[in-house]
């Protein structure tokens, strides 16, 4: 559950049967985290809380709220940019070089941009919508010549260089980007 903390902004509490205190964390997006037993109510949550205040801000290193919520806007925007885009590039591209996949996925964070898996779904990272064109057609171009070679071996990158002759510069430049957002 989510507590909303005038002074933390979003507070995830997490309950577990295995925990018998309360333990404060910092989460993968800078929130605070809070891990209380099972049987912790609303109310008490919230006095864990206000009871370890002090000790919250002076050991964790939390994002401060505001920019918290700015970064979830932005995650929102990018994410419906990338739904209403990187699926119908990637078909695009299916079709015009006769690929087939199964399934589409749109990821975020987490550090690639791209993935295609055995089972013939390709997920491609969000965060693409922020990078130049000719370098986001690169990564589905390189999901897509993964369905026929689950490795990067020579005839891997054959495969991309094909459909991306430019492809060297394309992966040069896309490390001055980061998927994370
Ligand atoms: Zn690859």
């Amino acid at each position: 559950m989510i507590i909303e903390d005038k002074e933390f902004g979003e507070v995830i509490v997490r309950k577990s049967a295995l925990t018998s205190g309360v333990r404060f964390s910092v989460s993968t997006s800078g929130r605070l985290q809070m891990s209380v037993p099972t049987y912790t109510s609303t109310f008490l949550a919230k006095r864990f809380l206000g009871q370890n205040r002090e000790l919250i801000r002076e050991k964790l290193p939390l994002k401060d709220p505001s920019s918290q919520r700015a970064r979830d806007a932005k995650k929102k925007i990018l994410m419906k940019k990338a739904r209403e885009y990187l699926p119908y590039r990637l078909e695009y591209f299916a079709k015009l070089y006769g690929y087939q996949y199964d399934k589409v996925r749109l990821s975020h964070a987490g550090t690639r941009w791209g993935s295609c898996s055995s089972n013939r779904t390709i997920s491609l990272n969000i965060g693409l919508m922020q990078v130049p064109e000719p370098l986001r057609d690169y990564v589905i171009l390189h999901e897509l010549a993964h369905l026929n070679h689950m490795d990067h071996s020579r005839e891997f990158w054959a495969e991309v260089k094909s459909h991306d002759p430019r492809y060297k510069s394309h992966r040069e430049k896309l490390k001055n980007f980061s998927p994370g957002v």
